[in-house]
């Protein structure tokens, strides 16, 4: 080893024992290896799901879909709540009501889960990746902006990308890590360029955005609850709307646009078959009664966090925005760009000692299937996706 790769080495032990000992103050003696995010079930789960089994109804239809929808509609303010099989589901169907049509462009951020854009691939439209935000690592407005100000043209109310001539129909804000995209400065940009805005809500259930639920802003947003997001129902997603007849067509196209009907099978439309099981919807009924629970004892676990870190001055801990509450749905940190070349070695080093920390999830426009569509200047994801360090943030750890 050359003299400078001792120090090297010698520096990153060094900083890796500075984050294990700030964990290990935070996630005390919670049972090694320490997940990410698990889920939690101190409720009523199991006498639900039992009872499903009990009665028989385990499968498309029963009370626990109807109250599931009713809770999450309570819960979020919005008027109407659909549940699906999973959140990816959930927002092709958004994108579907939204008016995305086949070689349509859709501008999701740069910087998600490939969730968020493999539905525009499924609707025949194009991804079109646009830059985050540093301060909240969620969809940029100030850049969103500027970059359709050069490459937008409207024609007859709609928006059309001048370059590859293609209709520009849906914007998706992600709302990363449970942290608020800024929307009303998204929304207003959409209204400008008649763009429908459909959220990518599936991190941030509970979240807050200027005191309204996230996933409401939008024409219509999707959730997940996946097994590692705030509630889970082992697999699902959920749409929440205001719009009345969007709600209705959700529900009808997702249940094979049956007609009601007791025994006849009468179909209008070549729907999709993505109903939530009855099983599914009953752990989310209990999940769903303990949410306030799961949200504060997240708060204070990431209140925890921000302050066994707040002296390391190599690292920034994500805050919520100002105009946000946020679920904090995972706790992350940026390394400042001069540490970036030690990310991977104090990644490895955490999970040694037992801490299952990940890094971001590498850049759409890098994944082989997804480099060759539009982009604009993505200077900010790129520059943080090389810094990003998520901590275990289950709910148990509070
Ligand atoms: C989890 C997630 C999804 C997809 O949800 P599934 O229920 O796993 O299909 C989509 N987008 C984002 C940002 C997610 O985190």
């Amino acid at each position: 080893m050359t003299i400078k790769m001792e120090k090297m080495k010698k520096l990153e032990v060094e900083k890796t024992d500075i984050l294990v000992s700030a964990i290990e103050n935070v996630v005390g003696k919670a049972k090694r290896p320490v997940q990410l995010h698990e889920p939690f079930f101190d409720g009523n789960e199991s006498a639900y799901v039992q009872d499903c089994v009990k009665s028989g109804w385990v499968s498309y239809a029963g009370a626990y879909v109807d109250r599931f929808e009713k809770m999450l509609a309570e819960f979020t303010d919005a008027r109407h709540a659909v549940v699906m099989v999973n959140g990816t589901t959930a927002l092709f169907i958004c994108l579907k009501l939204a008016g995305v049509r086949h070689d349509d462009e859709v501008i999701v951020p740069d910087m998600t889960f490939v969730g968020t854009v493999n539905p525009v691939i499924h609707c025949g439209a194009v991804p079109h990746f646009a830059d985050i935000d540093s301060d909240t690592l969620t969809l940029s407005p100030s850049k969103l902006e500027t970059h359709l100000k050069s490459i937008a043209v409207k024609k007859g109310g709609k928006a059309f990308n001048r370059k590859t001539g293609r209709r520009i129909s849906a914007v998706v804000p992600m709302h990363t890590f449970g942290h608020p995209a800024d929307l009303d400065h998204l929304k207003q940009i959409c209204d400008k360029y008649r763009l429908a805005m459909v959220e990518d809500a599936a991190q941030s259930l509970g979240s807050l955005y200027n005191g309204r639920h996230t996933g409401t802003s939008g024409l219509l947003s999707a959730l997940s609850f996946n097994g590692n997001k705030i509630v889970t129902t082992g697999g699902g997603g959920a749409i929440l709307t205001n719009d009345s007849k969007l709600a209705a067509l959700a529900k009808h196209l997702t249940t094979t646009a049956k007609k009601p009907h007791p025994y006849e099978f009468f179909h209008d439309m070549a729907g999709y078959n993505s109903r939530m099981p009855n099983i599914n919807a009953a752990l989310g009924c209990a999940q769903m009664e303990k949410i306030e629970s799961f949200i504060s004892r997240k708060r204070f676990l990431a209140s925890r966090y921000a302050k066994e870190l707040k002296g390391i001055s190599w690292i920034r801990f994500l805050d919520e925005p100002t105009y946000a509450r946020s679920n904090y749905w995972l706790n992350t940190i940026i390394l400042d760009a001069e540490n970036e070349g030690f990310r991977i070695n104090l990644i490895d080093g955490l999970r040694n000692a037992g801490f299952m920390v990940r890094p971001a999830w590498r850049l759409m426009h890098e994944l082989p299937m997804f480099g060759k569509f539009p982009k604009m200047d993505l200077s900010n994801a790129v520059s943080l996706q090389k810094r990003i360090i998520s901590l275990p943030s289950s709910v148990s750890l509070a």
